[in-house]
């Protein structure tokens, strides 16, 4: 049995995907029409003049759900910040990876924690992982990571950040819940 997780189950339907937009040809794969975008995109970008340094010093771990659109959520300009994204914004060992090169070799200073409402993590359990393994015959290395109270999980990710060994900067470390039917952060009490 193939395992398939409806993330969207607990939100509202979604636009038609096929749809073609903005003038992009209806054939081609969805690829073709990213790379088409880009085309109209370059046709009128200016090179900012930036190195990689983030100008606000802040990297922003969030999950990779597709309703937060994180600079226009967050007030971010191109170059503002750094984005580190998954599935739930889960500290792995490879968002650690990523902040201890954002803090030690590109400036940053401050962290910035987003989970949000309606997680597909919160559908799984690490049964996914058994699962996996039953179907495809070996065990991922990595964990789901899912979770039951967003909070909690939220909780976790800070103290994750702040007990690294690998990163500088542990003071400036929020979590927030993005709520996806109302566009505000909530923000988490770490204790
Ligand atoms: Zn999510």
């Amino acid at each position: 049995m193939a395992i398939t997780v409806d993330v969207m189950s607990t939100s509202s339907p979604g636009h038609t995907s096929a749809a073609p937009t903005g003038g992009i040809a209806a054939e081609g794969t969805v690829t073709d029409r990213l790379v088409e975008a880009n085309r109209r995109y370059a046709s009128v970008f200016a090179d900012p003049g930036m190195d990689a340094r983030p100008v606000l010093r802040v990297a922003v771990v969030a999950c990779m759900d597709a309703r937060l659109d994180l600079h226009a959520a967050l007030g971010l300009q191109l170059g503002d910040c750094h984005t580190i994204r998954n599935a739930g914004g889960v500290v792995t060992d490879d968002v650690i990876r990523s902040l201890t090169i954002s803090q030690r070799a590109l400036g940053t200073r401050s962290v910035a924690l987003i989970h949000h409402t309606g997680c597909g993590l919160e559908s799984l359990t690490e049964e996914f992982r058994h699962d996996l393994e039953m179907e495809v015959g070996q065990r991922p290395a990595w964990a789901v990571e899912s979770f039951r109270d967003v909070d909690q999980d939220v909780r976790q990710s800070m103290q994750r950040v702040r007990t690294s060994p690998f990163l500088l900067h542990t003071d400036d470390v929020r979590g927030f819940v993005f709520d996806v039917q109302t566009g505000l952060l909530r923000e988490i009490d770490p204790a």
